[in-house]
């Protein structure tokens, strides 16, 4: 549970002689050593400052000298700025000041905020009786937060609010701006981010879309690639790599993965090239870039591009370039939960070719060469302007992000080298990979899944089925053809992974897979055991 600070439970904080700072302190201590947070709201800022003022004017006695009175005021407030390390401000909405001769419009404000969060997630922390008793479900005293029973920190297998709370005022900053220009549809900022991420990739042009997935589709369609046509790719990836050719009306042809990386064989490319083979779409899985000179070289010789399902791998390195900007085309997906992630659908198409970016800017918006002049069959498929100023917001801390998620994946694999039964992820010498997905292959997959999360660790699996073992696409090739990728299907398990992940939260799943892991090869050889003896 979180914390929401009335100002006199503030006040107690910050001011030693109050009776109730040592509880307070320790309330808000225990919250935030349970991962919680401490909210500060930012309509009673100054109600929190006069609070505090206040307090250390009655402590010295003194309010009736003006210069000790000038003094308490600037105690408050470098107590107060010292206060807020750490913690939260909420922001004062519109809504929060609807009632302004309500009996006590300071507590009618913090209750309204309290209301945008679920139910009971978050209290306000208050020593007024009054108020506790008009609204003993939003409150408590802290003397009653340290009777509450200490509940486990918990490990989330991404943390996309302990990341807000890093950028939550350039977030707000941002999306308040376009609240305020209203330019919702290819605003000011589709143009900002799109310069920003050609650079960021060293491409020429970027194209800001809808999804990945319609990243990926209007990649295809900008090439003409339609019915009769084939496309090379992989069967070990997210379905919308097979899905958006399938869209088009071409047929994926599926090529087995490498073993180690899980990427496409480009050894195996060659032998499935046809005259019908219109484009080569690799996946840069987990965040590693596949081998996209090997790929670009096959391309190159049948005159075929290569688009880079880029989806997972965006900021990684591959021989010096940035993944999305390492063939013709590059595409990558801004859903939530990818290493660059807005707040809803996102996604951006890379290239150097000023044809295919102009192309692909016409086929965003209904194949619309200018208004209401439609020189190609096109797709709504433009990003919107509040999920770029998400984005936006975002990319300040990106990098050192990044550079978290690698060292993460990094001490993963040490944490675990050596252990009996599991493989952990090969990252190739010429490139970075910024593991979308932190993925261990091991025996026994689904036994190790269960065992760690009935200990509070969750995982997930990427991907469970091959398409070409999916019901809709198992028609285009068995699973036989492509036996490396259906072992790996039965074997994948990803642990928790992101930028803000500590070394302490890691040790304990490191740990514990080490132990269910042991426990189940322990099993594993006594039934073996029993069935033989
Ligand atoms: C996420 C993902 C996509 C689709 O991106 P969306 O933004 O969800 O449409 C495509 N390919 C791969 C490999 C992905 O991981």
């Amino acid at each position: 549970m979180d914390l929401l600070l009335a100002i006199d439970g503030c006040v107690a904080a910050c001011t030693p002689d109050n009776p109730a700072h040592a509880d307070t302190t320790a309330a808000i201590g225990r919250c935030l050593d349970q991962g919680g947070r401490v909210w500060l709201y930012a309509g009673t800022a100054q109600g929190y400052e006069d609070g505090i003022r206040r307090a250390l004017e009655d402590e010295a006695n003194c309010s009736a000298a003006e210069s000790a009175a000038m003094q308490a005021q600037q105690l408050a407030r470098h107590r107060l700025a010292a206060f807020t390390q750490g913690k939260q401000w909420l922001a004062a909405l519109a809504g929060d000041c609807a009632d302004c001769a309500a009996p006590n419009p300071a507590q009618d404000r913090l209750l309204r905020a309290l209301q945008r969060f679920t139910a009971g997630s978050v209290k306000v922390l208050t020593l007024d009786p009054g108020f506790i008793g008009e609204h003993p479900d939003q409150t408590l005293t802290p003397a009653a937060y340290l009777a509450l029973p200490t509940s486990k920190r918990r490990i989330d297998f991404i943390d996309l609010p302990g990341q807000q709370s890093f950028i939550r005022p350039q977030l707000e900053e941002r999306i308040h701006r376009v609240l305020h220009h209203g330019h919702y549809i290819l605003g000011p900022e589709i143009e900002e981010l799109e310069v920003h991420l050609a650079q960021y990739t060293g491409a020429a042009h970027c194209v800001a879309v809808a999804s990945g997935t319609d990243a990926l589709l209007i990649g295809l369609m900008a090439f003409g690639i339609g019915p009769g046509d084939e496309v090379i790719t992989t069967p070990f990836t997210f379905v919308a790599t097979a899905e958006v050719i399938c869209l088009v009306g071409a047929r994926p042809v599926f090529v087995d993965v490498e073993a180690d990386t899980c990427n496409i064989d480009p050894d195996k490319i060659e032998g499935a090239i046809s005259p019908r083979t219109k484009a080569i779409m690799p996946v840069s899985l987990y965040g590693q870039p596949a081998d996209m000179d090997d790929i670009n070289a096959i391309a190159e010789t049948y005159r075929i591009p290569v688009i880079e399902d880029a989806a997972q791998s965006f900021g990684a390195i591959y021989r010096g370039r940035r993944s999305g900007n390492l063939s013709t085309i590059g595409a990558t997906s801004f859903f939530p939960s990818k290493p660059l992630g807005c707040y809803g659908d996102g996604g951006a198409i890379f290239t150097n070719d000023a044809g295919l970016a102009l192309a692909m800017q016409e086929l965003r918006v209904h194949g619309q060469e200018r208004r209401y002049v439609h020189t190609r069959i096109g797709v709504g498929g433009r990003m919107d302007t509040l999920q770029c100023a998400v984005l936006l917001a975002k990319l300040d801390r990106f990098d050192q992000e990044l550079a978290r998620r690698i060292v993460v994946g990094q001490r993963y694999s040490q944490l675990l080298a050596g252990t009996p039964g599991i493989k952990t992820p090969v990252t190739r010498a010429d490139r970075t990979c910024v593991f979308a997905q932190y993925t261990l292959q091991v025996a026994g997959r689904d036994a190790l899944a269960a065992a760690l999360s009935a200990r509070g660790i969750p995982t997930a699996i990427h991907y469970p089925i091959p398409l070409n073992a999916q019901p809709a696409y198992e028609n285009l090739c068995c699973p036989d053809c492509t036996p490396v990728a259906a072992q790996l299907a039965a074997s994948v398990i990803s642990l928790p992974m992101h930028g803000d992940l500590t070394d302490a939260d890691q040790d304990a799943i490191t740990a514990a897979v080490i132990e269910c892991n042991l426990s189940l090869i322990q099993v594993d050889a006594d039934s073996r055991n029993t069935t033989t003896g």
